[in-house]
């Protein structure tokens, strides 16, 4: 039997505003536990929400960098449950008439081709604090900093068909929401969650099967393995005869595991009713027409920018544009260097094995565009080999020198270029190697070619490395061939 795996995800986006939602209280990360929960916050008698009109405009945003309708009017609700980090006893969240109405995200795949996820809705929300269960010795801590933190919940149709195209939507959906600054995208805290429903189905059926929820997964590479294991449990499970049932699950990322946490059947009823205390959210033609001027560049539009104006290929615009700050870094080397190639090979090369490798953002780079590109600069002008200068680079990266330049003139880099030095070098190369000579001078012409890499090789590491390779080659054959 071939089965057809079916995703719908839900995803938190954490905005980027300085203070809280509803309340003036600060939403910066990492301050002391219970520091920046105000009476708001906590819902305590007689206070009440003020609604952060910035969390709007971001919403809107949003809602505008996915091409969907955003409804002018749409109203806070109360979703009603009870839970330690929940001290108001439900949570402010939109139900029936969300700011965000449906929309779309375009994805590119490995193999080029490309799918439309439909976007059903995104709402406003606010989130819950923190249960913490370490150090509290069998009991657990609560940290109510993070209640009342901006968020929009989004929604996808079930139209994602694989765990590749998850993540192809994550990280897209990722660009999106850094792209607009409504989110400051770090996934290591909690500011991007993503909940998976999956479903498997016979393939041709048009029926969906019955699906599960796992929850909060806050990284690309956990998500895909939460899928492809819940479609692998699925598929076991229907094959032995068994059935799905409609649970929430949770997975592990550290150890890999996955359990059940509820069943439908244990699912609350949320007694959802508006929010007496605050009014329908109003947005008139005027401030939704100001946020429309004011849209950045989205990544689609990018990405067919680089194309257009650099002759990029597909791949290189799309991970070029997948964030803010790596297409704005590129423009910059390409300014410095004009030569878009070469910019972006060694931004998707050196560069960000080396970003990978330390851990840290392009925007932290130790080496900054100008420095790239001056680097680019000097193997354009052949002042040094491509090799060369993949030494250059890492001085550079140890923060040893400001500039190629620098680099080059300290560590005595420069290419070798004088044709009498390079012929003295190669004579005794050839002196050396007698006995090669004679063999290839011997040989049939068309086994030469690999021989003489023998001879470029020898008198490469001779001058250590700083020869230059189209004149090494050049002079070694003519005096090779006589
Ligand atoms: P509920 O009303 O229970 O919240 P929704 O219809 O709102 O359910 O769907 C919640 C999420 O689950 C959406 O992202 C949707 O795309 C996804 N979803 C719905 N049905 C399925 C299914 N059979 N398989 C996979 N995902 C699904
Ligand atoms: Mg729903």
């Amino acid at each position: 039997m071939q089965w057809e795996t079916v995703i719908g995800l839900e995803i938190h986006v954490q905005l980027a505003t300085k203070t809280k939602i509803f309340s003036g209280a600060s939403t910066a990360f990492g301050a002391a536990p219970n520091t920046q929960a105000c009476a708001v916050d906590l819902g305590l008698p007689g206070v009440l929400p003020v609604v952060n009109e910035e969390a709007v405009n971001m919403a809107i945003r949003f809602g505008l960098g996915i091409d969907a309708e955003i409804n002018q009017v749409n109203v806070f609700e109360r979703k009603n449950y009870f839970y330690p980090d929940l001290p108001k006893g439900y949570q402010t969240t939109q139900l029936e008439k969300p700011i965000v109405g449906a929309g779309h995200v375009d994805i590119t795949l490995a193999d080029g081709s490309t799918k439309t996820i439909r976007i059903h809705h995104a709402h406003l929300e606010e989130d819950a604090g923190k249960s913490l269960h370490e150090d509290f010795h069998g009991m657990s801590g609560i940290d109510l900093n993070r209640a009342g933190t901006p968020l929009i919940e989004i929604v996808t149709e079930p139209d994602i068909r694989s765990a590749e195209e998850a993540v192809a939507f994550a990280k897209k959906l990722h660009a999106i929401v850094t792209t607009l600054g409504i989110c400051d995208g770090d996934m290591s805290q909690g500011s991007v969650r993503f909940d998976v429903n999956v479903s498997v189905r016979p393939k041709g059926q048009e029926a969906f099967g019955t699906r599960t929820e796992t929850k909060n997964l806050n990284s690309f590479k956990f998500m895909e393995a939460a899928i492809l294991k819940e479609v692998a449990r699925q598929i076991d499970l229907i094959e032995d005869g068994g059935q799905i049932i409609q649970e929430t699950r949770l997975y592990n990322g550290d150890t890999g595991e996955a359990r059940s946490m509820r069943s439908k059947e244990e699912a609350n009823d949320y007694r959802y009713f508006p929010c007496p205390d605050l009014l329908p959210v109003m947005i008139n033609d005027e401030r939704l027409a100001k946020l429309k001027a004011d849209m950045p560049e989205m990544p689609d539009a990018k990405k067919s920018r680089l194309i257009a104006q650099f002759g990029l290929s597909e791949y290189d615009a799309e991970i070029l544009s997948a964030d803010q700050a790596t297409a704005a870094y590129f423009e910059a080397v390409v300014t410095a260097c004009d030569d878009a190639k070469l910019s972006a090979n060694w931004i998707m090369g050196e560069l960000s094995r080396s970003l990978n490798q330390s851990n840290i953002v392009i925007a932290d780079s130790p080496v900054t565009a100008t420095m790239l590109g001056g680097l680019i600069n000097r193997i354009k002008d052949n002042t040094i080999s491509g090799k060369i200068a993949k030494e250059v680079f890492e001085v550079l990266w140890q923060g040893e020198c400001n500039s190629a330049d620098e680099v080059i003139d300290k560590k005595g880099l420069k290419q070798v270029t004088d044709t009498g030095t390079i012929e003295a070098m190669i004579d005794s190369v050839l002196m050396a190697n007698a006995q090669q000579v004679e063999n290839y001078r011997a040989a049939e012409p068309e086994k030469r070619g690999k021989m003489m890499g023998f001879f470029v090789g020898q008198c490469m590491k001779a001058s250590g490395g700083k020869a230059n390779p189209g004149m090494v080659n050049q002079i070694l054959k003519q005096k090779l061939d006589g």
